[in-house]
């Protein structure tokens, strides 16, 4: 099963896609995580990428779409994935829809995480981060045992830098340019889904298995 997860940066779609990949069996892959990486390991990829990330911009398609087609092209990728943060472009979702055609494959699902922006803002501000494995909480939702230390490998937790308020704005922006036309280019495919975001996190899971099945 191949599934892209939609929604305003914030609404949750992460943290959906990682129970998704954990139900189904299916790699979790998201772009966000694979610059970020990219970041700690100083490559070039990273430092070309943080430019943008740390302003709020996107990454553009040429290098995002070329990260992204060599990771679903890797094994474990071979019996479906859930997308990420990917596409978050017209140009990016054509791209990808063209690679798999070449397969005879095409995407099952996009689902849709929707939360209005004013849910959004106040969301992001108590998101928190561990650099060192990814893991990520919320201080009111999903608080870690310790406050500001990450349960899994026992590292600080940050507020990354694209979650700061100012930041966030800009993603938002960007978000309703960019990424919002995806949700009319896959209602066209007959394959978007669309959850109501601002339900607990076990309710939208289990809004979104009701429709994978
Ligand atoms: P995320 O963790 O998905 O919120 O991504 C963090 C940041 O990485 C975004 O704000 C973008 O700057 C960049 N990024 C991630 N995925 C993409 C994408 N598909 N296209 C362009 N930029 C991306």
């Amino acid at each position: 099963m191949k599934i892209i997860m939609l929604g305003a940066p914030g609404a949750g779609k992460g943290t959906q896609a990682k129970m998704i990949a954990e139900k189904y069996g299916i790699p979790h892959v998201s772009t966000g995580d694979i610059f970020r990486a990219n970041i700690k390991n100083g490559t070039a990829l990273g430092k070309e990428a943080k430019q943008y990330m740390d302003q709020g911009l996107l990454v553009p398609d040429e290098l995002t779409v070329k990260i992204l087609l060599d990771r679903v092209a890797q094994e474990d990728c071979a019996g479906g994935y859930v997308l990420d943060g990917f596409p978050r472009t017209i140009p990016q979702a054509q791209v990808l829809d063209e690679a798999l055609g070449k397969q005879n494959e095409s995407i099952d699902y996009a689902v849709d995480v929707d939360v209005p922006d004013e849910n959004i803002v106040k969301r992001m501000s108590g998101r928190r981060a561990c650099l060192k494995c990814g893991a990520t909480y919320h201080v009111e939702h999903i608080p870690p045992k310790q406050e500001g230390i990450c349960d899994s490998c026992g590292s600080d937790l940050v507020l990354r830098d694209d979650d700061k308020p100012e930041t966030v704005q800009n993603r938002l922006k960007v978000y309703h340019e960019q990424t919002q036309p995806l949700i009319e280019y896959y209602t066209q495919k007959g394959i978007l889904r669309t959850v109501d975001g601002t339900m607990d996190m076990e309710e939208v899971f289990r809004a979104i298995v009701a429709i994978l099945g």
